[in-house]
């Protein structure tokens, strides 16, 4: 993809519980998530941008006021499954029933349709590929849950970067996965710089080099956050329930997150998912009439 101008990048958070979302997927979502949202919507305010927010269907079930508040203040409202459960652990059947259920919450609230996805914790594999077609018969037409890089937890190696488009039997989903760099001159690494962890193992001038890179490849840089990140405290509140074993990693550089995301907001130019996804198609269609 070449020469979109002026470039859109994508500020994308997924909306859930932390202690729900990652460690006990049948604890109730705590009002928290409300607070630590409200405190992005905040933030996007300073730097006037409007993102898309990957909304949980059990957070909209228990705070539907908060998917309206994200709404009315301007920011695109898109699907992050209903209970946080893993699509590769899920059966079609299984996966259809939280897009449905999560679709309908909140398409009822915002009166919009709910065309976009992005799966608990990356959880689309090479083996369940076959959650594009349930998406397409629930109406998803973009997706961003594949990470394009292998990790110990999730991700596909060598997957295509940036957008790309998966056919299915049911009909196409575009595919804008979150931003990942190859380090040619670093052995040919490939490193994720697009947000959650890796904002705050990495410093601020990586992420802007990240940022730099991309765009003078023409590709959006896609950033994806949670509502914890953007309160530090909230990791301190929940320790204790934090296995041990997990609490340096989910401890690690919290405090500088949110500079570094103001960072990247003041050099480039971000908008929704829908936004960056409009830019390709302009760009598409330009390249048609000109060739
Ligand atoms: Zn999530």
């Amino acid at each position: 993809m070449k020469g979109i101008n002026p470039i859109v990048h994508a500020f994308s958070l997924d909306i859930e519980d932390w202690y729900q979302s990652s460690f006990d997927f049948n604890a109730p979502v705590n009002e928290v998530c409300v607070h630590n949202t409200r405190l992005v919507l905040d933030f996007l305010l300073q730097y006037n941008v409007k993102g898309t927010f990957f909304i949980q269907g059990l957070v909209a079930k228990a705070f539907p006021y908060l998917v309206k508040e994200v709404h009315s203040r301007g920011h695109e409202v898109q699907s992050h499954g209903y209970s946080h459960r893993p699509i590769n652990n899920m059966t079609p059947g299984e996966f259809k029933e939280e897009l449905e259920e999560t679709g309908k919450r909140l398409e009822d609230i915002t009166g919009e349709p709910v065309t976009g996805f992005r799966a608990p914790d990356f959880s689309i594999d090479k083996e369940s590929f076959w959650a594009f077609e349930v998406m397409y018969e629930c109406g998803i037409r973009y997706d961003s849950s594949i990470f394009p890089l292998k990790t110990s937890r999730y991700g596909i190696a060598g997957f295509t970067r940036g957008y790309s488009i998966i056919k299915t039997l049911a009909g196409e989903i575009e595919e804008l996965p979150v931003s990942v760099l190859d380090m040619t001159w670093f052995c040919g690494f490939r490193v994720p710089v697009g947000g959650g962890g890796y904002f705050r193992l990495f410093p601020s001038w990586f992420l802007n080099y990240g940022l730099r890179k991309l765009g003078s490849q023409g590709e959006p840089f896609i950033i994806y956050c949670h509502p914890y990140d953007f309160n530090p405290r909230e990791w301190q509140r929940i320790l204790k329930r934090v296995p041990w074993h997990r609490r340096l990693h989910q401890g690690l550089g919290r405090r500088r997150f949110q500079e570094k995301v103001a960072e990247l907001l003041k050099r480039g130019t971000f908008g929704s998912m829908s936004e960056v996804l409009q830019r390709i198609h302009e760009e598409t269609s330009q390249d048609k009439t000109s060739s």
